[in-house]
């Protein structure tokens, strides 16, 4: 999963990468409107957090712009806390949700989860394929109750089949929501996770489709 966060406040900025990137997602991130604006136009994020005080161009411009343009990713907003007529401004423009600062960094964590699970039509943080499962609040995963360690990139890689489990999903859509901006793509191949993932859950979990990508499948259905 891949997140944007736009937040002019550096300290900030930095402390919801830290928390996000820890949290095992891929994060860019823009210090005004203009910046932000252009990656959630350009690239493709699962999630974007956007505050509504920023420079060059305010939170609520940048909304309304990725809306008109019908880019549709889920938007969290950060709002001042006694501002409830941004927050109204906020949901109108198009945003998915808000948190109030000053926040706690477990609630935006907790709301980035709800986000992602919805958009991908989940109900619960527990996602399961059979045997095989991902609890996204704790970043554990199971096969047959036994906890299954990986490393942050094989774990996002896992979280995002699993979202989207039954469907196939291209390279090129998991390179797109895998690795953030800086990442040395070329080196460190979707091939190569998805091999390295194989070996760790069972491989069957994760189907190649000829030309077309990798499916995640519970292996029991297919008998
Ligand atoms: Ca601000």
């Amino acid at each position: 999963m891949r997140l944007l966060v736009i937040e002019d406040d550096p300290d900030l900025n930095r402390q919801l990468v830290t928390a996000l990137s820890d949290a095992g997602y891929a994060v860019d991130t823009a210090p005004d409107g203009e910046e932000g604006h252009f990656l959630g136009d350009t690239e493709t994020y699962d999630v974007v957090i956007l505050d509504l005080g920023l420079p060059k161009m305010d939170g609520i411009s940048v909304l309304e712009q990725w809306r008109r343009d019908d880019r549709k990713m889920p938007v969290l907003i950060l709002t001042a806390r006694d501002r409830w007529s941004d927050k109204v401004a906020g949901m109108d423009a198009g945003a998915d949700d808000y948190v109030a600062k000053p926040f706690h960094m477990e609630e935006i964590l907790a709301r980035v989860r709800a986000l992602l699970r919805r958009s991908a039509g989940h109900a619960k943080s527990e996602i399961e394929c059979g045997p095989l499962a991902l609890d996204t609040k704790s970043t554990r995963v199971t096969v047959d109750g036994t906890a299954v360690k990986l490393t942050s990139l094989e774990y996002r890689l896992l979280a995002y089949l699993m979202h989207h489990r039954g469907r196939v999903v291209s390279r090129t859509e998991l390179v797109e929501h895998l690795y953030d901006q800086d990442f040395d793509r070329d080196s460190n191949t979707i091939e190569v996770f998805v091999g390295r993932l194989r070996k760790k859950i069972p491989a069957e979990f994760i189907a190649t489709v000829r030309g077309l990508g990798y499916c995640l499948v519970n292996p029991e259905d297919e008998h």
